[in-house]
This record gives C-alpha cells, structure tokens and sequence, in this order.
C-alpha cells in the first residue's frame, strides 16, 4: 500500500480534473526533489494549459473582502505553484515556501521557487525562467509578492520591469511588512490583480509560517503512537522511518524536533528524514530534573547533523565521546515556552515534538503546551496492535488537565497497516 503525506490533501497534487499528462507533470516535479535551485525549467515543458478543465464553472471568491470572479485555469496554475513550492520544503525558514508560474496564450512560460532564506524569491527564478515571454502574462504566485528591500529587492517591482498583465496571488502576506502593500504597488503600477485563489491550500502549505508570523511563536505539532486499545506504544510502524513514510516526510517538513533523552541514551542513531534531499531538523534533548547524568552514546551522525541538549542546572550531560554538532544549552528552569524561545530566535517556524522514549520526560512540558495553547496540531499513529504494556502509561500523564481539547479537521491517512490521524488543536 502506498503511504500519502500528510500536509496537504491528495487532490493538490493530481486535482480530479486534470489529464493525465498534468498529472504526469506534477509527478516529475516530486520524483526530482534534488532539484532546489529554484528553477524548473526542464519540468515547464510538459505543464500544458488546462484547457478544457472547467468542471466546477466560475465562481465567487469573498475570503478576501474583495468578491471578484475566478477563473477556474487560474486555480490549476495555482496548485502548480504549490506544487512548485513545496520543492523546497522544511529548507525555507524564517522564509515562507513560495511557488510561481508564468503563463501567457495559455502556455506556461516559466516557472520558479523560493528555494531557502537569502536567496532570490519565487518570482524572480520565474520571471527569469520566462525571460521576454513575461511580457503581457499572468504571474501565478502562491503567496503575496513582498514589496520592501530585504535581502533581495521587492518583487513587486520584478514584476513590474517584466511588464506582467495580470497577478494571481493565493494568500496575502500575513507579515506585517507585507501586508498587502505588495498588491497595492501591482495595482498601481496598473497590473490587473486577482487574489485568493486556492487560498485554504496556500494556507495549508504555509500553516507554520503564518502560525509563527501571527504568534512569535514556532507551529508545534506532537506526535505519537498508540496501539488500537488506546495503549501509547514507543515504536513506529512498518515503513514509517523509511524515505516516503510518513515519519521521515513528517521530520523532513520541521525545523526542530524533540525528542526524550530515553530515546537517544538507548539509540546509537538519531531520528532523520530519509528523503532525498532532506535538510534535517535540529533535534533538540530535553534533559531536567535528573539527578544521575544522561549519558549520550556515540551517535552516528551526519557532518551537518545538530542536536541540542537543553538542560536545567540539576543535570549533567556526559558524551561517551567527543563528538562535533552536539551542542549543550543550560537554562536556569527549562519549559516549553523557553524552548520555543530559542528557536523563534534561531528563525525556525516549526517545531515537531516527538513523544518517544519515555513519555514521562515530556509531562510537563505538555501539560504547559496544552495550558498555554502552545500545541498546534497533533499526528497519531495507530498501529494494529492490541498492547497491554506497562509504559501505556500517556493518558496517566495528562489526566489532571482540567482543560478539554477539541481536535478539528480530523483526518485519517493509510501509512502501510497503520493509521495516521491528524487534527489540529
Ligand atoms: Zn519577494
């Protein structure tokens, strides 16, 4: 059985009213991640205008306060932007992941991504791409072009020197140096905009950049395993870790993960993405209140892999040897709102907290999370095990709370005999 990813829904990347070589096209594009340079000229090519496609007629776009008309092409060559995008996912942060289709005589003449933080945006690989084509096309962007001098110069203005006709924005820009001034500059530069469009989607794909540009706070989501009598189960299921399974795509999208000290202390590797291409996560140790040292086995580990242990003044870190990219960070009282801190600081927009190992190293920190509203979405693996164990102790943990979550949007997703639950909080 094939695993489905998580983040987004299915028909975002094969849409029910797309023909097979849009399909096909769209197929190309993951099946050759290694290509992050922000360009995809050699996949354009085989997008073909969506002629025809127009099953769900016009229709009236209001999310925005602005009704306007939307053509149903343009949502075709918005999922393409988003498919576009997520090329570079968990490689963007602080940044948002954004993608960009140029398209004129219902051909799409270029197209780019926003491949990592200080390197040119979306539109710009497009507009390049498309070179003298540009002129007189409708830009597709999935996310509002900036329109302020950071380390790149403003797209907004790319696209008026390119002299685009028409820009197709899914979301406005919820950073407040954004906040729509981008759209304002097209239109008065006497560009035709529309916004909007496939909007939930942009949203979806941007859910922890908008989370941490709304809040100053890093987009937590805590996974876990239980068994199908509610057990919590220290254990993944089949295929889980492996490059396509849920669990490596899952550490593949996060900035950071957490992880328990049990589960590193008895492991000799850490948890990675096995995705091609992936840029791993830092993960973080949360190591307090111990009184004996945790002791950390030597690791096998990347060149370029990090982990952070984050301890209190009461426990002491011991490495069985020297090894480079662990780092340890002594906080005089370590919560989660601390921790998430940090990484806000270090410019991460996500963070996954991974209930493995021993749950009871986690218990105040999710009480905290839950009591603050820190927790944003949840990832459950039920695995087809009927378990009776004595570390089924997750309910335990938290059965003082007096708060009731609701979980909204629950969805379920086949993961080889497993099935993966997730909701938001
Ligand atoms: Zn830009």
């Amino acid at each position: 059985m094939q695993v489905q990813r998580l983040s987004l829904p299915s028909y975002t990347l094969s849409p029910p009213n797309v023909s097979l070589s849009q399909q096909l096209s769209t197929k190309l594009l993951r099946l050759n991640p290694s290509s992050k340079s922000g360009f995809c000229s050699s996949l354009k090519r085989v997008s073909k205008s969506p002629t025809g496609l127009r099953t769900h007629g016009k229709f009236v776009a209001v999310t925005c306060g602005v009704a306007q008309e939307e053509d149903t092409d343009d949502g075709f060559y918005m999922r393409r932007c988003v498919v576009l995008a997520r090329t570079a996912i968990g490689c963007t942060s602080p940044n948002p992941m954004v993608g960009c289709v140029i398209v004129k005589d219902g051909k799409v003449v270029g197209e780019g991504f926003h491949p990592k933080a200080g390197q040119p945006h979306a539109e710009v690989f497009a507009l390049r791409d498309a070179g003298d084509l540009a002129e007189n096309a409708t830009a597709y962007v999935s996310l509002e072009p900036c329109n302020h001098y950071g380390r790149t110069p403003p797209c907004s203005e790319a696209l008026i020197k390119a002299k685009v006709k028409r820009v197709v924005v899914g979301m406005v820009d919820p950073n407040p140096i954004v906040a729509s001034r981008g759209l304002d500059r097209l239109r008065d530069a006497g560009i035709d905009v529309a916004t909007c469009v496939e909007e939930e989607l942009c949203k979806r794909l941007n859910e922890a950049y908008i989370h941490s540009m709304l809040t100053g706070n890093p987009f937590v989501t805590i996974r876990y395993s239980i068994s199908v009598n509610g057990r919590f189960l220290d254990q993944l299921g089949e295929g889980a870790a492996k490059s396509g399974g849920y669990y490596s795509q899952l550490l593949q999208e996060y900035d950071a993960v957490i992880l328990s000290p049990s589960s590193i202390m008895e492991n000799v590797s850490i948890p990675a993405s096995k995705e091609a291409g992936a840029n791993q996560p830092l993960r973080i140790i949360i190591a307090r209140n111990i009184s004996s040292p945790i002791k950390i086995s030597a690791l096998t580990m990347e060149p370029t892999d990090k982990l952070m242990v984050f301890a209190d003044k009461e426990t002491s870190v011991e490495l069985e040897r020297a090894q480079t990219g662990i780092e340890t960070v002594v906080f005089d009282q370590i919560r989660l709102s601390a921790i998430l801190e940090y990484c806000n600081s270090q410019g991460m927009c996500s963070v996954l907290f991974d209930l493995k190992g021993n749950v009871s190293d986690f218990e105040e920190f999710l009480q905290d999370g839950i009591e603050q509203n820190l927790l944003q979405k949840i990832v459950v693996e039920v695995l087809p095990l009927w378990d009776e164990n004595d570390v089924g102790n997750f309910p335990v943990a938290l059965k003082d709370l007096s708060k009731k979550l609701k979980v909204e949007n629950l969805q379920p997703k086949i993961s080889n005999e497993s099935v993966v639950l997730e909701g938001y909080l």
